[in-house]
This record gives structure tokens, sequence and C-alpha cells, in this order.
């Protein structure tokens, strides 16, 4: 059954709001990733967004708080506290990196129709199972976020390696 359906209205019109400001809704994202970044953390930030607005931002804060589970977008998430099931189904997650298996995991979860991304040079996560799922996957291609990136695998290796589960 098609709960966005059930719910009374429609994919199209909830989706078409948020994608007006794509790029407006990636820079709260890329802010949390800087703000990682000043915390000596990983450089990845999200934001969870429904009809037109920001219900959570969040950073990766593995190494900041010690956590196996903070990453943008779980972060995110957290941040947005629990929520209805119809929020979630008109939602879209809005991350700096593509999404990792974890991430992808809770964005399969709660049914999030709609991902943007900053970028997929410096990793390429779940993009593939997540389209095969029905979730539609944008990539804004970011010049931004694959500095971010770049720069702290450069200076951070071995943080990088850890963070994608990698020796
Ligand atoms: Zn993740």
């Amino acid at each position: 059954m098609d709960h966005r359906r059930e719910a009374g209205y429609t994919l199209d019109s909830q989706r078409e709001p948020d994608a007006r400001h794509d790029e407006g809704f990636l820079a709260a994202a890329i802010e949390q990733a800087r703000l990682g970044a000043d915390e000596g953390g990983v450089p990845i930030g999200a934001a969870l967004v429904a009809d037109g607005r920001v219900l959570g931002v969040g950073r990766n804060r593995r190494v900041q708080l010690g956590s196996p589970i903070r990453h943008g977008e779980t972060d995110a998430l957290e941040a947005a506290g629990r929520l209805p099931a119809a929020v979630y189904r008109r939602a879209t997650m809005y991350t700096t990196l593509s999404p990792c298996d974890m991430c992808t995991g809770a964005i399969l979860l709660y049914g999030i129709p709609r991902v943007v991304i900053g970028e997929n040079e410096t990793f390429l996560g779940g993009e593939q199972l997540l389209r095969s799922r029905g979730v539609e996957v944008v990539n804004l291609r970011s010049e931004e976020c694959v500095a971010l990136m770049r720069q702290f695998i450069k200076h951070h290796p071995e943080l990088w390696n850890e963070d994608i589960g990698e020796d």
C-alpha cells in the first residue's frame, strides 16, 4: 500500500518545494561538515528536510563523541528526534557525501524517498541500493564538498579508513 497516497498527498507535490532549494539545504549540511572539521572530526554534514523546513542537522561525530554510529545522516536523524512515519516518507536527506551502508540502511528503514548528496568522488556509498529500492538520489557535484574530504583524507588517512571500516 502506498502510505503517501493514504496520507492524502502525492510525492511530486511534496518533493518540488524541497527540490527548488536543494543548494540551500545542502549548504546547511556543508556548514555542519565545516563545524565538524573545526572540531577535529570527519567533515561530513547532513540535514533532514521536510515540507521546506530543516527538521534536524548533524555531522559526523565519531571522533568528537567516540561514537561508532554518529555519522552525518544518523546524527541529523537523532537531532530531528522521533517523528511520525509519514514525515520521513515526505522528507529529503541532504548529505555532503554519498551515504555509507549504515546511513543507507537508516534511510531505507524510515522510507525517506529522496537523498541529495554533495559528491561521490571521494567515496561511493549505497546509491545503487537506494535507487534499486525506489529512492531518488541527486548528486549536486559540489566542489566544496570534494575539497573538504580531499583535505581531510590527505591529513587524516587513518581516521578516514576507520570511518569506512577499513584498516
Ligand atoms: Zn554513514
